[in-house]
């Protein structure tokens, strides 16, 4: 099994929707399993988006910050990057996009996208940090900021989850994005139109870690909560 055919994800999801939002892996430790990937910081901390080893922080004020060693998440994603090239694209829309990528590979695996290039009419959020006692993902999620730019160059990193999945990962494309100049990024909400390269690398393994050290994830009792029902509302 080859390191870059791995898919390693921290926390879930579908752990934030009730507001399980301690911090339960430190960036050092996410390094150790890829150089690319995207998540959240302790408290739904900014919006994070990880590059050639590189971890980048969205917060909420869209201030891009490169975090520290101990900074801590509740849910991540990362991998070991070896993007093959998908194709060139020119003034695709989003939906286009989706429907080409999707139509170049099997949506029943997992898989990364990395889109470099110019995008315009460009959407993105970043969440402000919640103290404890936290409440729920969609509570804390209404203290964001949008941020929009009109025309920028930059990466959109995107991360695909099996509809096989959905409680596990939230089916469909999971989108982040960094300006080139590092002035602009976030959970991206949506673009209008956007020219460049696509890349693409699929996962045959999903290494799914669980914070087994944290007390209020252990004995939460997830019966009673429509999680999946509330991940749609929050991502989308
Ligand atoms: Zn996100």
């Amino acid at each position: 099994m080859s390191k870059t055919s791995i898919l390693y994800q921290h926390g879930t999801l579908a752990l934030l929707v009730p507001g399980l939002l301690d911090g339960t892996i430190t960036m050092k430790e996410m390094l150790q399993h890829g150089d690319t990937g995207i998540g959240t910081g302790e408290g739904l901390d900014g919006e994070l988006v990880i590059l050639n080893g590189t971890p980048y922080q969205i917060d909420s004020h869209g201030s891009v910050n490169i975090v520290p060693d101990d900074f801590t998440m509740p849910f991540a994603n990362i991998h070991f990057a070896n993007y093959q090239k998908l194709f060139d694209v020119k003034d695709i829309s989003q939906a286009d996009l989706e429907k080409k990528v999707v139509s170049a590979t099997s949506t029943n695996t997992f898989f990364s996208i990395e889109f470099s290039g110019t995008f315009t009419n460009i959407k993105t959020r970043a969440v402000k940090k919640s103290q404890k006692p936290y409440d729920t993902l969609a509570k804390t999620a209404e203290c964001q900021s949008i941020f929009q730019r009109e025309t920028v160059a930059g990466t959109m990193l995107s991360y695909y989850s099996p509809q096989l999945f959905d409680g596990a990962a939230v089916a469909g494309f999971h989108n982040h994005f960094l300006a080139d100049d590092h002035t602009f990024g976030g959970h991206l909400l949506e673009f209008g139109s956007a020219s460049g390269t696509v890349s693409i690398q699929q996962f045959d393994t999903l290494e799914q870690h669980l914070p087994v050290n944290n007390q209020e994830f252990s004995n939460f009792d997830f019966s009673g909560h429509d999680i999946l029902g509330d991940i749609h509302k929050a991502e989308s």
